[in-house]
């Protein structure tokens, strides 16, 4: 294998395309090999210039460093190109179509980033006293506005971090409400088709697991699920549309159950993308659910940004939501540390400050410029592409359902029966046609799953151009099939910068430390 500058193995002439020779540099054309950072620079190069320090008394008492601690060095054209071609080595939504299921991975638009980044928002920090933060406690009550009604739910908290964080939070106001009426129910009913997240959620609060079978539709088997429930049932947790691209036709019956036998609903909302201006799920019997800002609501998520998954609540729940919550108060907007009323029964905090505010900003910025016809709208587009891809791609790609579906298209392997070539092969070519992969082997209900999700921001243009790869891609591999000569799939990609990973071994073994390179490797 050729050796580049750094001694680091060269993957760029590996390609079915092989170079003609290998450039002097290591480079190949102007895709650049970039080395760690900690492999270029030197300790006494610096961005900035800072006078000497000279003579001084440290106050730390013997605490102070007695050696280097190994930071890079670089000078500020060399930081900037090292950050720049690392960031073009990262396929993300703004370098082209990414349709992976369950994800949303929509358009970001750029009047959210313009909003976020107004100083009045972006520079204020969480101890700043709340008479000069008015501004952004009214994005906190706008945004909580927007989403009770958007779901038809009584209340809200914003904070938790993420949709697992959400899941975590309505677990946790579950158990308070139970534990309040001096129930200690053990079991949380979880479907086949769940996120992996929903099931760690529960066991990570104390509870058994016990998954409900999916029926031959795709959706949950109601029968199956009255069986299930009894007198230590705490509740369900159910994704709607689940994560089959279905929507669960039964849910208010499930609703009704789950209640009848004295448990809790909660709902992943982590769809709700497919449904938004369209169904309220406070009319759905639910009792908590999560809404992922950054999918639903735009903002770079997936290695670009932080998450936010505020949970709305019924009446039931409302009273066990996490603190703290604005309130409207005679000297202005203020943050309160108790529920209003005299039932205040919430679990406590859930996160330090407030949560994400940058996605709150971003997250209101979305509704108000998208209006309640516009949010109505992208979940009719959404619903409108997904079923475009999938009529379009089923006759080349075997789809797991009959009839049409929501946000998302799931299809499986059985059209690669006999074929040699696998769900991770078929996804590896679609990275030489230049497309990130959708969502691979899950959800676990059908065999080597392909979940594609196109959202409601791709043109028809755009899904033309990925319908006619993918059916070449799906002729490609019949013929190869009859051939044997499947490297197309099996040794794919081949010509991204870097050929297949083994992605065990990277999990299980990942190297993130950097040593130095012994005399004899830096000479070579
Ligand atoms: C994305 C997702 C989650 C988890 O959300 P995070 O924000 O990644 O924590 C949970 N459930 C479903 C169905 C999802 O698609």
């Amino acid at each position: 294998m050729p050796m580049n500058r750094t001694g680091r193995p060269s993957h760029s002439g590996e390609g079915t395309l092989p170079a003609p020779f290998e450039s002097f540099s290591g480079h190949r054309g102007l895709r650049h090999e970039e080395p760690l950072i900690f492999e270029i620079g030197d300790a006494r190069h610096s961005g900035v210039d800072i006078e000497d320090a000279g003579d001084f008394q440290t106050a730390l008492g013997g605490l102070e460093r007695n050696g280097s601690i190994g930071l890079p060095g670089l000078s500020e054209p060399q930081t900037v190109r090292h950050f720049t071609r690392l960031s073009q080595k990262n396929y993300g939504i703004d370098s082209g179509f990414f349709p992976l299921g369950s994800c949303t991975m929509k358009h970001n638009p750029r009047l959210n980033e313009k909003v976020a980044r107004l100083p009045g928002l972006a520079d204020i920090h969480p101890l700043q006293p709340q008479s000069t933060v008015q501004g952004a406690l009214a994005v906190m009550r706008d945004l909580s506005h927007w989403l009770m009604t958007l779901t038809g739910m009584p209340a809200v908290a914003l904070n938790p971090k993420a949709g697992a964080h959400g899941e975590l939070c309505g677990i946790m106001a579950i158990r308070a409400a139970l534990e309040a009426r001096g129930d200690a129910r053990k079991i949380i009913l979880v479907p086949e088709s769940a996120h992996g997240t929903n099931p760690a959620t529960a066991v990570f609060c104390g509870y058994q697991v016990k998954a409900i079978p999916a029926g031959p539709d795709g959706r949950v088997d109601l029968e199956a699920l009255k069986k299930a429930l009894g007198p230590d049932v705490a509740g369900i947790m159910l994704t709607n549309p689940n994560t089959c691209g279905l929507f669960e036709r039964d849910i208010i019956k499930i609703a009704e159950a789950v209640h009848e036998a004295g448990g809790f609903f909660y709902c992943d909302g982590a769809n709700f993308n497919a449904i938004v201006g369209r169904v309220r799920p406070g009319d759905l019997g639910i009792d908590a659910m999560h809404i992922n800002l950054h999918k639903t609501f735009s903002t770079p998520h997936g290695g670009g940004g932080p998450g936010s998954g505020p949970v709305v609540f019924s009446e039931a729940l409302a009273p066990y939501a996490p603190l703290p919550y604005v309130v409207e108060t005679d000297d202005g907007l203020a943050l309160h540390e108790h529920h209003q009323g005299a039932d205040d029964q919430s679990f406590g905090r859930l996160v330090a400050f407030h949560g994400q505010m940058g996605m709150y900003v971003r997250a209101l910025a979305y509704m108000l410029s998208h209006g309640h016809d516009g949010l109505r709208q992208l979940a009719e587009d959404a619903v409108l592409n997904a079923n475009y891809l999938l009529a379009e791609l089923s006759t080349h790609i075997t789809a797991s359902f009959t009839g049409p579906c929501m946000h998302e298209a799931l299809f499986d392997d059985r059209f690669l029966k006999d074929t040699g070539i696998s769900t991770l092969d078929f996804a590896k070519a679609m990275i030489d046609e230049g497309y990130h992969p959708m969502t691979m082997y899950f959800p676990l209900v059908v065999h080597g799953a392909m979940l594609i999700e196109p959202t409601e921001s791709e043109s028809k243009a755009t899904l033309d151009e990925f319908i006619a790869s993918m059916r070449g891609l799906a002729a490609a591999a019949k013929e190869a099939a009859e051939t044997g000569k499947t490297e197309r799939f099996t040794a794919a990609p081949h010509f991204a910068p870097l050929r297949r990973l083994d992605e065990t071994l990277a999990a299980r073994q990942p190297l993130l430390k950097w040593t130095a390179p012994t005399p004899s490797q830096a000479a070579e």
